[in-house]
């Protein structure tokens, strides 16, 4: 079944409210099975709307709407929509009386506006909002539906599954369901763990993709089918497989910094900061994930007070790391220091740890313009204290 969602509201084409209904609806329909071929944004404006919904009605096999039900001048969906399905709204009592029991409820007159809430396309399957004002409906052919779901999220959220999902399965016979694991590395590159799954990435069941965020990679493996058994059997064979193959970047579930976290506890290691960002990136990395801070005995943070190169910021950080190792008598020092920003808008930052073997030293060059830039640091930083603690294991 092939899917087309079209979110509405001026609010969306505007950019003042992001669409996040039609990302929700999407992730849902890819549980049954229900591939979404196209994602629309359409303003307030009957004629665009009543366009956008007939050349969906025309393609797609199902149609979500979401938004525009509301009862002022510019909720245009039931309209538009009896117009593209060439089905005249109708008025039905037994809705308007739902709704005007709902305003008794919370003691509150009904206005003449919320009447038109009352009308939808002829042969609609009119469905009544337990969580809301507007009703919601159902247009249904032998083989094309389309829905109509609120544009509050917690409302087109508590419609989808109760009734919108509920119908895929009981009236089209959707049994798929989509199983997804991810597994998370760390320590690698994007291309090397692309190329030792090449293969796998390649077949066509179950999917297999690498997705890159701040020096930590998710490979997300999906299964679709039928029956749960066998699904589950096979997403299960790909992922004995990756982790055959790339076991040694494999982290934690909960990625990188939890995984760091979970292993200074776990093998009694303790961690001092000295960080040469008033942000802070490893600290902050920490401070999110919980019980992050165990293991931290002490932090330093004193951005540099002149720019320095390269060269001399990695001599910085070898001071920088031995010294808060030694002022808070812990087990690794963990310093990040950054040099001048550079011509080309990179900037050097040089990470050392120290412990009482010796020290490992890196220095990452860093778009310090990008938004995920001291993510990146703190990851970086936590990478080479990841490592060294697997090598401590090892040894033991
Ligand atoms: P409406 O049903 O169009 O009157 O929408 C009511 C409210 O729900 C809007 O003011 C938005 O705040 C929110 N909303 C509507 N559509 C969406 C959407 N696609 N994604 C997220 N929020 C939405
Ligand atoms: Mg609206």
């Amino acid at each position: 079944m092939n899917a087309e969602i079209i979110a509405i509201g001026t609010e969306l084409t505007l950019g003042t409210t992001v669409d996040t209904n039609s990302a929700w609806l999407a992730g849902q329909l890819a549980t049954i099975g229900v591939a979404v071929s196209r994602v629309s944004l359409v303003g307030d404006d009957l004629p665009a709307l009543t366009a956008m919904i007939g050349e969906a009605w025309a393609r797609a096999e199902l149609v979500i709407c979401t938004g525009g039900l509301g009862p002022t001048a510019d909720d245009l969906t039931r309209e538009a929509v009896a117009a593209a399905t060439e089905r005249p709204l109708e008025f039905h009592p037994d809705l308007f009386e739902q709704i005007a029991a709902r305003f008794r409820s919370f003691g509150r007159t009904m206005s003449e506006s919320n009447r038109q809430q009352a009308y939808v396309p002829t042969g609609a399957l009119a469905i009544p909002n337990a969580r809301g004002t507007a009703p919601v409906f159902i247009v249904s052919e032998p083989e094309r539906a389309l829905m109509v779901l609120p544009g509050v999220p917690s409302e087109m959220k508590f419609l989808a599954e109760t009734e919108l999902l509920p119908f895929l399965r009981n009236e089209r016979g959707l049994k798929s369901i989509l199983l997804v694991r991810s597994v998370y590395l760390s320590g690698t590159s994007e291309a090397e763990a692309g190329e030792a799954i090449a293969d796998l990435m390649q077949a066509p069941y179950p999917t297999v993709g690498i997705s890159a965020k701040a020096a930590q990679y998710e490979v997300r493996i999906s299964a679709l089918g039928e029956d749960r058994q066998q699904v589950e059997a096979d997403l299960a064979a790909v992922v004995a497989e990756v982790t055959r193959r790339l076991g040694r970047y494999i982290l934690n579930k909960a990625g990188l910094v939890a995984h760091v976290v979970h292993h200074l506890r776990e093998q009694n290691q303790t961690l001092a900061l000295y960080e040469g960002f008033r942000e802070a990136p490893v600290y902050a990395a920490l401070r999110r994930v919980p019980g992050g801070l165990q293991s931290v005995r002490g932090v330093t943070i004193h951005p540099l007070d002149e720019p320095v190169d390269a060269e001399a910021a990695e001599s910085l950080a070898r001071a920088a790391a031995a010294e808060v190792r030694n002022d808070w008598r812990a087990d690794y020092g963990l310093a990040v220091i950054p040099a001048q920003v550079g011509a080309d808008g990179y900037t050097d930052i040089c990470l050392v740890l120290t412990d009482r073997h010796g020290e490992q030293s890196l220095c990452r060059r860093v778009d310090m313009a990008s938004s995920e830039a001291f993510g990146f640091i703190g990851n970086g930083a936590l990478e080479i204290v990841r490592r060294s603690l697997e090598t401590l294991q090892r040894q033991e």
